[in-house]
């Protein structure tokens, strides 16, 4: 009699670095090789996956194995637990067994960004993402549009491969904008989009975080839905939300994780998914939800990272 386990929809990886390619100033895109990455779920679009990186002064990673492995590791005392951050599955080749994730550098501030300026070809570390052995949803992906209207894709370099992956795989005929801030205008990378989604990229410049994102937003929200819409935009109107305009409760993007996502997001004339620094996301959220008088339940809005403070993973 075999006796076999009923298969997790998220197992671990561990998986070697097969090569390291610097695709501008501020993006390394680093392929990961695997005995099991064959077994990687290719979902696409913003699929999220987590990194195990190497303590400081150490190459490799050291983590409980078993499917309660994460418990473990929380139980860990503090000097032993490697760092967990959060990456997106930018390209998936279960048949090659490979793995790309783009990872933004910025300095030595974070233990993936040291990571990232340092790694190289056979370093080892550990991946934990979706198991195609499972055949529910995995979980991690948070782009659900409803099946009409148009898209308003937005985010800085953080939000740069999810959006890439959303473009990828959406249908020939989608609508929409793309506005993507990054650091500088060398770090515009290629990207794949059907022919109604406009793609804008927004280089910072040494601006502040949301400098040209806020004001892109803002006006691009204006212009679809003056398109889709016969009234005044900042005005409900049929298919926009009736609480428009009404205040929604602010999130302490200090104390909490500023992330909302709509399961199964009404039909309406504009559906935003907007990720990256959480202040950032909170200005573009409220600006949506309060003066374009959106419906709520459209915006799916998540803090990817925030200034000043390291990725709350214990
Ligand atoms: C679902 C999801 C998907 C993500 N996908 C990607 C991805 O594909 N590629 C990617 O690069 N990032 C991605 N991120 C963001 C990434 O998880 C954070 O930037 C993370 O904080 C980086 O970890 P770190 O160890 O470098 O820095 P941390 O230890 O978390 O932070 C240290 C310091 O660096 C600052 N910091 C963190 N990130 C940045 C940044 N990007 N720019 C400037 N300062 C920063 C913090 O404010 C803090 O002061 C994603 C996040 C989520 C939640």
């Amino acid at each position: 009699m075999t006796n076999t386990l009923p298969v997790a929809p998220w197992r671990l990886f561990a998986v070697e670095i097969r090569a390291v390619r610097r695709l501008s100033p501020s993006f390394v895109r680093v392929t990961f090789t695997g005995p099991d990455l064959d077994r990687f779920a290719d979902n696409g679009y913003d699929q999220r996956i987590k990194l195990a990186l190497p303590l400081p002064g150490e190459r490799g990673v050291y983590l409980p194995q078993g499917p309660d492995w994460y418990a473990q590791w929380r139980a860990l005392p503090e000097h032993r637990r490697n760092p967990i951050r959060t990456y997106t599955a930018r390209a998936v080749r279960p048949h090659l067994h490979e793995l790309d994730v783009d990872l933004v550098l910025h300095g030595d501030g974070g233990p993936a960004s040291r990571w990232a300026q340092q790694v190289r070809p056979g370093d080892e570390i550990a991946i934990a993402g979706p198991d195609a052995g499972y055949e529910g949803d995995h979980g991690g992906r948070e782009f659900r549009p409803p099946s009409t209207g148009c898209l308003l894709l937005a985010g800085d370099e953080t939000a740069v491969p999810a959006i890439s992956g959303i473009c990828e795989r959406l249908p020939l005929d989608a609508r929409g904008r793309v506005l993507l801030e990054i650091p500088v205008a060398a770090d515009v990378l290629p990207l794949v989009a059907p022919p109604g989604v406009e793609v804008t990229w927004l280089p910072r410049d040494g601006g502040q975080y949301g400098d040209r994102l806020i004001g892109a937003v803002a006006d691009a929200a204006r212009e679809l839905l003056a398109a889709t819409q016969p009234g005044e935009v900042g005005v409900p109107v049929a298919g926009l939300d009736p609480a428009a305009g009404q205040p929604i409760e602010d999130v302490d993007v200090d104390r909490a994780i500023l992330w909302e996502v709509p399961d199964t997001p009404p039909s309406a004339p504009l559906y935003a998914w907007l990720a990256g620094e959480a202040g950032v996301i909170r200005t573009l959220r409220r600006h949506l939800v309060t003066d374009c008088a959106l419906n709520r339940r459209t915006v799916a809005f998540m803090g990817y990272w925030r200034h000043n403070h390291p990725d709350p993973t214990p």
